[in-house]
């Protein structure tokens, strides 16, 4: 699903403002169900009212790859910047230089992308072939086993909502893809300022606080190793249909320093 407003007012007249996207695996038979759930969320977003709501859908003949979720955790920040520190810290202990950082931030704080924007890790170049459209995950679902026991350990931690389960599952096939090094994300919505940095080596590591409330701007950054042929890896990201059959631990709050420690030993 994809839902769009036209620009408004002078300068926006051409540009598209992006509303809300989501996609998925299912069965013929939960098809009517999940489009009618993309359907009320693409009216009911808080970003606002589309003028445009796409629905796409296609038979998937490939058997899905499985993985697990990542492990998540949670950690505290009182303050934007330390929320945007703790990010930063994580990602350079990755291997992320400070140009890749800065260069990630300022798509972030720009917005309104549909999909992820791609920078190598070194010299933090952006690799995607469409700026504006980015790469957009897609392919990805969850077993509905796995569906249940996710649902039990995030309700133990207080966060069973479906904003926190749909980026760990999408967190999870992007560090499934061996090239792709880490993740930033903050989401675009106004209310949520819940960000995150996801790496198969140290997680899913969810960080509040991560933009002030109320603000549209946000996004999401694939960092990939640097001189990487990129085409494999969208194609990957977007073609490829994984589904996650296994959970990972799901933790509650640590201090950072105590999940980066825990990987270093
Ligand atoms: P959300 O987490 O839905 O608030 O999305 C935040 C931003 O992440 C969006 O504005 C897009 O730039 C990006 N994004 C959302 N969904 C995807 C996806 N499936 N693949 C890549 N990027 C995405």
């Amino acid at each position: 699903m994809r839902a769009s407003q036209e620009g408004r007012g002078e300068k926006q007249k051409t540009s598209e403002i992006h509303i809300s996207g989501a996609e998925g695996l299912y069965t013929l038979s939960e098809m009517q169900r999940m489009l009618r759930g993309y359907i009320e969320r693409a009216l009911h977003h808080p970003k606002g009212k589309p003028d445009t709501i796409t629905l796409t859908l296609e038979k998937v003949r490939q058997e899905p790859l499985t993985i697990s979720t990542l492990p998540l955790s949670t950690v505290i920040s009182d303050s934007l910047s330390e929320a945007r520190k703790i990010s930063g810290n994580m990602l350079r202990a990755l291997g992320i230089s400070k140009k890749a950082l800065r260069s990630a931030f300022a798509v972030l704080q720009k917005g309104n992308m549909r999909g992820a924007a791609l920078i190598s890790a070194e010299k933090g170049m952006r690799l995607e072939h469409d700026r504006r459209r980015g790469v957009r995950v897609s392919r990805l679902g969850i077993a509905k086993p796995a569906l249940r026991i996710l649902s039990s350990r995030l309700a133990r931690l207080g966060i069973n909502i479906d904003t926190v389960k749909e980026a760990l599952i999408l967190a999870s096939k992007v560090a499934s893809s061996s090239r792709v090094i880490a993740e930033l994300c903050i989401s675009d919505d106004p209310h949520y300022t819940t960000g995150y940095v996801a790496s198969s080596r140290f997680g899913y590591m969810r960080i509040p606080g991560m933009k002030q409330k109320g603000r549209k701007i946000g996004g999401r950054v694939f960092f990939v190793q640097e001189g990487s042929d990129i085409d494999p890896i969208i194609q990957y990201l977007e073609r490829t249909p994984v589904m996650v059959d296994h959970i990972g631990p799901c933790k509650g709050i640590q201090q950072a320093e105590e999940i980066l420690d825990s990987h270093n030993l």
